[in-house]
């Protein structure tokens, strides 16, 4: 069951209101997790912190839903639905170290992209797009376990030809549909549509401030400034997706101007992985980089209003910036989230190549080796990791780990962040 908070109503044709706040609030094994679209977070209850929140509900008050609510996570609308997901949280059962279902499910659309940049992880782009009715019943199978978010992407999505029709039917399942997009044949006419169907946020991929810098790794600069210029005119969430880079690291605070310019409501900073169509070493950032773009981001978040996110590949960096580690921090594949590759294989995470292909969204997650070895990192990964006081809250990136050695629980040598 998802209880569904009094902010968020329904349209009569059951879709979902684009208009209204959005709160989520799943049952987990005993625990809550309660998730508000608009922020783009997650909030988890477990313990003493769904004992109080279950005061709260219950009428009582105390300083800690105090500043929950002050987070916008809970209101007084909420109280129904937290007593009903707290009695469901005692008899529900979770795959070991995971959730009873993931937050979000990636789905690669279509391998179909015109711009084959170079810094692409998936390698030269082919025509494969992904079964209609298969699709369908994924869509199916994930409002059924309550997933939260149907993160959308490619190649690119926005060339899907059953775009329309999807977005509608994840709406109407009460879920929310997000798509990350270089901005490649984005007009307003199609925006507009999407956004009637029920599309929440979109993604623009852009790796500099300048088309010189952005085509040092991807094409299609104007495509992407276009299609900010649109959404800046729109009332939909939106955000840049940024790989760091040696070659610019340097751009960053202008791309953090530029995004203002766009009045984007996160600059969201991606890891660079390995891609066939570059060589990795001259390109990753090394640790002395990564140093650096720590002290940039530190200095941007204090100056700043938009939001910094990083990447869960980045999770190492996210708790060396708040000295602490957080249970929904870390490597999120078969914990967090879930991928879906265009030919219909699951995979933990669509940067690894490690697939199956199997009977149902629910098999898969309650049933696959692959996922339960990724949620058992944190018991098996080597040093570095291993004995890193931030390891719980971040286990290290697998899609590095292998692409650079064949061992699954290598830990990340010469890692800058590791603590103590
Ligand atoms: S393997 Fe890396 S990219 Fe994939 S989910 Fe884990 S941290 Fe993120
Ligand atoms: S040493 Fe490993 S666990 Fe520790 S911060 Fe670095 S990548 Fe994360």
């Amino acid at each position: 069951m998802v209880s569904w908070s009094l902010s968020n109503r329904r349209s009569t044709n059951g879709a979902m209101n684009k208009q209204t706040a959005l709160r989520i609030i799943r049952a987990e094994e005993n625990a809550l997790l309660i998730w508000n679209a608009e922020q783009a977070r997650t909030a988890f209850f477990s313990g003493k912190e769904l004992s109080l929140l279950e005061m709260w509900a219950r009428g009582g008050n105390n300083p800690f839903i105090e500043r929950v609510m002050e987070l916008g996570i809970v209101g007084n609308g909420d109280k129904h639905a937290v007593v009903e997901a707290i009695a469901l949280s005692r008899s529900r059962v979770a795959p070991p170290f995971s959730f009873c279902a993931p937050e979000s499910l990636h789905i690669e659309l279509t391998e179909a992209c015109p711009l084959n940049c170079s810094q692409c992880y998936k390698g030269q782009a082919r025509h494969q797009e992904l079964d209609v009715a298969l699709l369908s019943s994924v869509i199916q199978d994930a409002a059924q376990m309550q997933v939260f978010q149907i993160a959308l992407g490619g190649g690119e999505p926005l060339l899907y030809s059953g775009l329309h029709q999807l977005i509608e039917e994840i709406s109407t399942c009460a879920m929310v549909a997000t798509i990350t997009t270089s901005g490649y044949s984005l007009d307003r006419q199609l925006l507009d549509s999407l956004v009637s169907c029920g599309l929440r946020h979109v993604q623009v991929s852009l790796n500099g401030s300048s088309k010189e810098i952005d085509s040092r790794s991807r094409g299609g600069y104007e495509h992407a400034l276009f299609a900010l210029a649109l959404l800046k005119d729109s009332q939909l969430s939106f955000g840049i997706n940024w790989v760091a880079r040696r070659d610019n690291l340097d751009d960053f605070p202008k791309l953090l101007q530029l995004a203002e310019s766009f009045r984007v409501g996160n600059v969201n900073i991606l890891r660079y992985k390995h891609s066939s169509g570059e060589a990795y070493e001259e390109n990753y950032l090394l640790p002395k980089d990564e140093l650096r773009l720590a002290k940039m981001i530190r200095s941007a978040r204090s100056a700043r209003k938009l939001r910094i996110r990083l990447d869960s590949a980045y999770a190492s960096l996210l708790c060396y910036l708040n000295n602490q580690t957080s249970y929904m921090s870390g490597c999120g594949a078969g914990r967090r989230f879930l991928a879906l590759d265009s030919q219909g294989y699951y995979r933990p995470c669509s940067h690894v190549n490690i697939r199956e292909k199997a009977n149902s969204l629910f098999e898969t997650w309650y049933q696959s080796g692959h996922l339960n070895r990724f949620r058992t990192i944190g018991e098996n990964v080597n040093a570095p990791c291993a004995g890193c006081d931030f390891l719980h809250g971040c286990y290290g990136c697998r899609a590095l780990v292998l692409g650079q050695c064949a061992c699954f629980f290598e830990g990340h040598a010469g890692c800058p962040f590791r603590t103590p």
